[in-house]
């Protein structure tokens, strides 16, 4: 059978309509954006700046090496979310800094940034605490202090490297002063304040091991 080139033409006609018709039913195929699909994208790029924000505020490891005793060395290790049982079972939100002489009031405590006093005293689990809200408004939260460098109030404005009071052994208690329920240690918690939380924690154990490389030396 021959076809004339009439017929030639219709068929190719006919194929090219067909393709058309299908692009045009894949075009309504798909699926638009909607600010449905977009928020969580948004969401984590927020949560990325939030993180962001707490490496513009690092400058000093929180515990200055001794230029007295080689032996006042402090170790910690990544114990995100380690279970912790001091009132009922949780996970462990910080990073503890263990002291190699275990001796509380020995090893100095400095703030690791730049921001202002917000909370300061007694809590049952952290014992002789001091909250202290960076610039970037990161929550840097040190816990179980032996004392306070100063009678520190909320408002008072700190600088990166400042004296906050020596490390400890004090909490796990409902009576003010407990203290010697465990070994001296800085317990160092990092919060962030998101859309949908107002406390956030986020693990420290990264962040100190950046900070390794900027050590204030302090004579003890
Ligand atoms: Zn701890």
């Amino acid at each position: 059978m021959r076809l004339s080139i009439a017929s030639y033409l219709l068929l190719i006609i006919s194929v090219c309509f067909f393709v058309q018709f299908e692009l045009v039913w894949l075009e309504e195929q798909k699926i638009p954006v909607s600010e449905e699909t977009d928020e969580p994208a948004r969401q984590a790029r927020a949560l990325y700046e939030l993180y962001e924000n707490i490496w513009k505020d690092l400058v000093y490891f929180p515990i200055p090496e001794s230029t007295e005793n080689e032996e006042a060395t402090v170790s910690y290790e990544n114990s995100w979310l380690f279970e912790r049982t001091y009132g009922g079972s949780y996970g462990h939100e910080g990073t503890d800094l263990m002291a190699n002489i275990n001796k509380s009031g020995y090893y100095p405590v400095v703030s690791i940034s730049d921001g202002v006093v917000e909370k300061i005293g007694w809590l049952e689990k952290g014992g002789w605490r001091i909250g202290i809200r960076s610039i970037h408004n990161v929550y840097f939260y040190y816990a179980h202090l032996d004392s306070y460098a100063e009678e520190f109030e909320p408002g008072d404005v700190i600088k990166a490297g400042q004296l906050l009071g020596y490390m400890g052994d004090t909490g796990y208690g409902k009576e003010e002063g407990t203290r010697g329920k465990f070994d001296v240690h800085l317990h160092l918690g990092i919060y962030i304040r998101t859309e949908q939380l107002p406390e956030l924690a986020v693990n420290p154990y990264w962040f100190l091991r950046y900070l390794e490389q900027n050590k204030l030396s302090y004579s003890y």
